[in-house]
């Protein structure tokens, strides 16, 4: 089978470049080893699809730098060209026009209207069939070799019979993903399709991804939720802190500021240097308040035992570990309470800290650090500098977004403008 354009990968930024290349008038085809388009789709955003954040829009001229802030990987200025072109805006307008209006549930936080990330799959199968596109199911790519004869790309697949098929084209789309959500179909194939092809891995660490500590009364802590700042400390220095609900669990740390931090940490443990995270109890307190809060709470009831004197302000199951951390006789009275154990607390309510000894799992992680090198990669186009005719988007190269919405925006971003510098070439 032959078409001018095939797609390898049936996920975010495959199927908006499908969609986008069809518009134009290409000839395209999707190669997906899952019996179904953007399986992984349907996992996100807790089954909700947090499509995208419009936390960013402002109206000003620096929108798209705003933007590229949420982003990293070893180009840090790579995606700007891409985000110029298609935003957020060009976000919500394209999925207005395929029928899947948004909703904002909070913080800039965009969902489909229907609150379902089923919705979102539903569309793009409506959409890719009212325009035709040919999408080729259970079909895994093992090879690609590139020629530079016509066709310049043959690529070979696995069925579901095991029986292997072969493809051809003119153009070929890398929309491999990267590492995480595995059981969705990424398992990180389509770097080595491309390191087959000449390109260079940055290696894959996990990102939005909870945090592993050491600390002997975890289990005691498990299960806890509350609101805080959480600092990671490489080298004792504080690179990133972050607000919101922390939770603790039997591994360690989680909520959405620990998930923001979790790749500050990864890419900083795969170095070898010494990471913590710091927890912050009373972020809305400088260290001089949470002096007097405590002085004068101490004060008032100083006939309450220090376990006592807690109860009201800090989580219940908090209070014996924090007097375990403290080393200080739950039943003490505040009457009695010495300068320095008053200074553990005062510290250890603004600083407590944690010695972070890994992150979880690609398998429990939301997005891939890492990946193909984007130096060898045109910016405003995402064509390959080494192979003519192939372009990657999405996950697979190394370009990783921070937690609420910003690396699907990056998928459907950097399909679109994938597809779109295809068309201008086809077509010019
Ligand atoms: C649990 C979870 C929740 C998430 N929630 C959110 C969220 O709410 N908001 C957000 O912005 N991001 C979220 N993400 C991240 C987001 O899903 C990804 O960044 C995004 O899907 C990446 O899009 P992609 O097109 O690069 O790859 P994917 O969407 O991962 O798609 C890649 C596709 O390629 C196929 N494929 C791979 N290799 C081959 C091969 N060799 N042959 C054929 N097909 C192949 C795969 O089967 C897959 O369908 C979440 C991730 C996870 C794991």
């Amino acid at each position: 089978m032959h078409h001018q354009l095939i797609i390898i990968g049936a996920g975010a930024s495959g199927l908006m470049a499908a969609v986008t290349a069809r518009d134009l008038g290409i000839d395209t085809a999707i190669l997906e080893s899952n019996g179904r388009i953007g399986k992984k789709i349907g996992m996100t955003g807790d089954g909700r699809c947090n499509i995208t954040n419009d936390s960013t829009v402002t109206g000003a001229d620096d929108e798209a730098a705003a933007l590229l802030r949420k982003y990293y990987g070893s180009q840090a200025e790579f995606p700007l060209p891409v985000l110029k072109q298609f935003g957020i805006r060009q976000t919500i307008d394209t999925f207005n026009v395929l029928g899947l209006p948004l909703t904002r549930l909070k913080e800039g936080l965009l969902y489909p209207m229907s609150l379902q990330a089923a919705s979102v799959l539903d569309i793009f199968e409506l959409a890719l069939e009212e325009r035709n596109v040919s999408v080729y199911l259970n079909n895994k790519v093992l090879d690609v070799t590139v020629s530079t004869e016509h066709p310049r790309f043959k690529i070979t697949c696995r069925t579901e019979t095991e029986e292997q098929v072969v493809y051809t084209s003119e153009y070929l789309f890398l929309c491999t993903g990267g590492l995480t959500g595995q059981n969705a179909g990424t398992d990180g194939s389509g770097y080595a399709l491309a390191q087959r092809m000449g390109h260079t891995l940055v290696k894959p660490v996990p990102a939005i991804v909870q945090l592993q500590v050491q600390y002997p009364h975890l289990k005691a802590l498990s299960g806890i939720k509350l609101q805080g700042r959480a600092h990671i400390l490489v080298n004792g220095e504080v690179v990133r802190s972050e607000t919101g609900e922390i939770h603790f669990a039997e591994y360690g740390l989680s909520g959405p500021p620990i998930l923001q931090l979790g790749r500050t940490a990864a890419v900083h443990l795969a170095r070898g240097d010494s990471v913590t995270v710091s927890v912050d109890l009373m972020p809305s307190r400088t260290q001089e308040e949470v002096k007097q809060f405590l002085e004068m709470n101490w004060g008032t009831f100083a006939h309450r035992s220090v376990a006592e004197s807690f109860t009201g302000f800090l989580h219940k199951k908090l209070i014996p570990v924090l007097l375990k951390e403290a080393k200080i006789d739950p039943n003490l009275l505040c009457q009695d309470f010495s300068w320095k154990t008053k200074g553990i607390f005062n510290k250890i309510l603004k600083r407590w800290d944690f010695k972070v000894t890994d992150t979880r799992s690609f398998e429990n992680a939301q997005a891939t650090a890492g990946g193909i090198a984007t130096k060898e990669l045109v910016a405003d186009t995402l064509e390959s500098k080494l192979v003519p005719g192939l372009y990657l988007a999405g996950e697979v190269m190394d370009v990783d977004g921070d937690f609420g919405g910003y690396n699907l925006q990056w998928a459907w971003s950097s399909g679109y403008v994938a597809a779109m510098a295809l068309g201008k070439r086809i077509f010019r």
